[in-house]
Order: C-alpha cells, then sequence, then structure tokens
C-alpha cells in the first residue's frame, strides 16, 4: 500500500487531494498521483512525443533529445528534487510526463505558426493544449472524455496563461486571476524543465555541430566544470569530457536549487499547501545561480536556437503548419470525418471558430512526420 506520511507537510497529498472533475473511487494499490501518471503514460499523446521536434526534428538525426526523452530527464530531475525537499514524487512525475502533451509538430515554429494562423480564433498556446489533451482530446474511458486527472497535476500543466484564459478555465485558473502560488511540486517541475532543456540543448547543440565547445568555454559555467574535468582526467576529450562537463552543470544546479528551496521554505515555514499557495514561489535558485542560468539562456537563444541552420527547419516547420491549417479550413472536406464540423449555415462565425479550433487540434496532434507526409498529400500531385 502507498503511504504519504513521510512527506512534508507542505506536501501535496494524495489523501486530501482536491479530486477529479469526475468522481471515481479511489484504487486499492495506488496512489492518485500515481493514478494520473499511469493514464499519462498510457495514452495516445504520450507516444506522439517520440517523434516531436524539441530543437532538432526526429529525422535529422536519432540521437537528438524528442519530447519524449526530454520529458523523462525533467520527470527524473524533479522526482530527485522532490525526494530531498519531501515533495510528493508521483506529483511531480505526472506533471512531468505531461507538460509537453500538448505541443505541435517542429517545436517552437510549429507552435507560433498554428498561434499565428488561430489569431482570428481564440489563438493558440501549448500549454493550454496540453491540459486540453488531458481534459478533454483523449478518447479512452467510457464514462468520460480526457483522462480525468486530479486537479493537482492538471494544476501543474497549465505553468502560465494569460488572465483572460484564466477566466476561462475555472478551477486551475483561479490562481492566476487570484495572483496565487502554484502547490510546490508544479513549482519544482517548472524549473526541472528548465534544467533539463538548458543541458540538453547544449549537448545537442555540441553533437549536431551547430555550436562548438570553444565557444562553450568562455561561458564561466561550462569553462569552470570543464576545467575541473580536465584536472580530474588529465587529457579528457571528445564526447566522453562533454558529458563530464554536463552532468556537472546539472548537479550544480539541482544542489542549487534544494539548498535555496530548504532556506526559503525554513523561512516561510509553510504548515499546508494553503500556505505554499499564499507565499512567494518558494522553489527557487539563488540569485548567483539564477544569473549563471540566465546567461546559458541567452547563449542558446543567440546561438543555437537562432542558428541559420535551425532558422531554416524553422523556416520550413512554419510553412508546412500555415498550409496545412490553410488548406484546411479553406476545404474542410479534406479533414478525416472526426473532425469536419457539421456546418449549420446559421452561424458562420461559430462554425468557423469551431471548425478552427478542430483544425489546431488535429495539427497539434501531428508527430513531425505525419505533418509533412500530410502536406505531402495535400499538395504534391504526385503523393496519394
Ligand atoms: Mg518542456
Amino acid at each position: 500500500m502507498f503511504s504519504d506520511a513521510q512527506l512534508a507537510p507542505y506536501a501535496a497529498q494524495s489523501a486530501t487531494s482536491r479530486g477529479r472533475r469526475h468522481n471515481e473511487a479511489a484504487s486499492s494499490s495506488r496512489s492518485e498521483y500515481q493514478r494520473d501518471r499511469d493514464r499519462i503514460i498510457h495514452c495516445t499523446a504520450f507516444r506522439r512525443l517520440e517523434y516531436k521536434t524539441q530543437v532538432f526534428v526526429n529525422h535529422e538525426g536519432d540521437l537528438f533529445r524528442t519530447r519524449l526523452t526530454h520529458s523523462l530527464e525533467v520527470a527524473q530531475i524533479a522526482r530527485s528534487t522532490a525526494r530531498n525537499l519531501r515533495l510528493n514524487e508521483d506529483l511531480v512525475e505526472a506533471i512531468s510526463l505531461a507538460h509537453d502533451l500538448g505541443h505541435t509538430p517542429f517545436g517552437h515554429a510549429g507552435q507560433d505558426a498554428l498561434n499565428a494562423c488561430m489569431k482570428e480564433f481564440g489563438g493558440f498556446e501549448h500549454n493550454l493544449q496540453s491540459l486540453r489533451v488531458v481534459d478533454t482530446l483523449e478518447e479512452r474511458y467510457g464514462a468520460f472524455d480526457g483522462l480525468n486527472l486530479t486537479f493537482e497535476t492538471r494544476e501543474g500543466i497549465l505553468k502560465h496563461c494569460s488572465l483572460n484564459n484564466a477566466s476561462k478555465l475555472g478551477d486551475v485558473g483561479q490562481r492566476f486571476l487570484e495572483k496565487k502560488q502554484a502547490n510546490l511540486e508544479a513549482q519544482l517541475t517548472n524549473l526541472a524543465d528548465e534544467i533539463a532543456y538548458n543541458n540538453h540543448d547544449i549537448d545537442d547543440g555540441l553533437r549536431s555541430g551547430l555550436l562548438v565547445e570553444s565557444q562553450l568555454i568562455e561561458l564561466d559555467f561550462y569553462g569552470r566544470f570543464r576545467a575541473e574535468v580536465a584536472t580530474t582526467y588529465p587529457g579528457i576529450a571528445g564526447r566522453r569530457a562533454i558529458s563530464e562537463t554536463i552532468r556537472r552543470m546539472i548537479n550544480a544546479l539541482i544542489v542549487d536549487l534544494i539548498t535555496t528551496s530548504e532556506q526559503r521554505i525554513r523561512d516561510c515555514a509553510p504548515q499546508s499547501v494553503d500556505d505554499v499557495r499564499h507565499a512567494d514561489p518558494l522553489i527557487a535558485f539563488s540569485e548567483a545561480m539564477q544569473k549563471q542560468a540566465t546567461v546559458l539562456k541567452q547563449f542558446l537563444h543567440h546561438n543555437l536556437y537562432r542558428h541559420y541552420m535551425v532558422n531554416r527547419m524553422a523556416s520550413k516547420a512554419r510553412r508546412v503548419v500555415t498550409d496545412l491549417f490553410n488548406a484546411m479550413m479553406d476545404e474542410p472536406i479534406l479533414l478525416p470525418p472526426d473532425y469536419q464540423m457539421k456546418l449549420t449555415d446559421k452561424n458562420q462565425q461559430q462554425d468557423d471558430l469551431q471548425q478552427a479550433r478542430k483544425i489546431a487540434d488535429y495539427i497539434a496532434g501531428m508527430t513531425d512526420r505525419y505533418a509533412m507526409l500530410e502536406h505531402r498529400r495535400l499538395f504534391s500531385v504526385d503523393e496519394v
């Protein structure tokens, strides 16, 4: 049997969860958050993460991170940190595995293109889409649409959103309107995400050759650990040296996150999740580490995310997504039957709004390679 007995009083407890939108009997063998995690792992959108871009498009190489391996790395970092802080490991694992379910194909280029296409129809935001996947789009259960996850997992998935959107989201939007914090598990997963992508993007950037190590050595954070590695293992070079450096960076970030958060928790002395909600964010890096992380992020922005070869792929990705959206909006009969609206002709604006949202759901659900195939099917006369 599971027990939350060893958790801190300010950790999310399965027994006091705010529950699910549709009532279900408790499981005899798993906590509520373990159940959430299991539902996420078994859902369709989770399997699609394997074929969705993080920075590099899936077919560019077998060793680059995908959304799936990224999500697993986030879960690993979040879980080991949670255990140190006596937070709920099952909940951070569930949030980590679900946090990117709403991502479009082709990473941020795909999301930006879809958002632009949806401008007149309420926009598109991957965070909101992740929630939409678990709340409504998955069709697996007889009694309800979606996965019927607990409030706490759903709240953690919704990292941020505009006040306008928050007002339409019911319970999970409330904290944005009231300017309160999410529970510590959600705060932690957010930063675990950041640790994961900053470090694996360096690794992938070097592996791809778009970044070279001499650029990174100029950054204090990388350079310091790289020097330490050279002292410990004289003559070490290549991928082995990079891995030894990156593992030290990840470790330093996690240790800093644990120490700083412990201190903030001690100072604030919350006795419950409710105390956490009313406090300032308690899971945080030290100021010095935050500065280093910002420098790293800026470096990646300038040198990797805006590298001309990444731009080239991003430009193609935007074209694919935009072409698909426009073609389907012009001719909804091109869509699979499930995605075609029954048009009423009575309220054109309402019909367009609903049709656009269905097309956005369809495109967002595509893997990189499915989007490319669909594009060929629609635009190449040679493709059947
Ligand atoms: Mg992420």
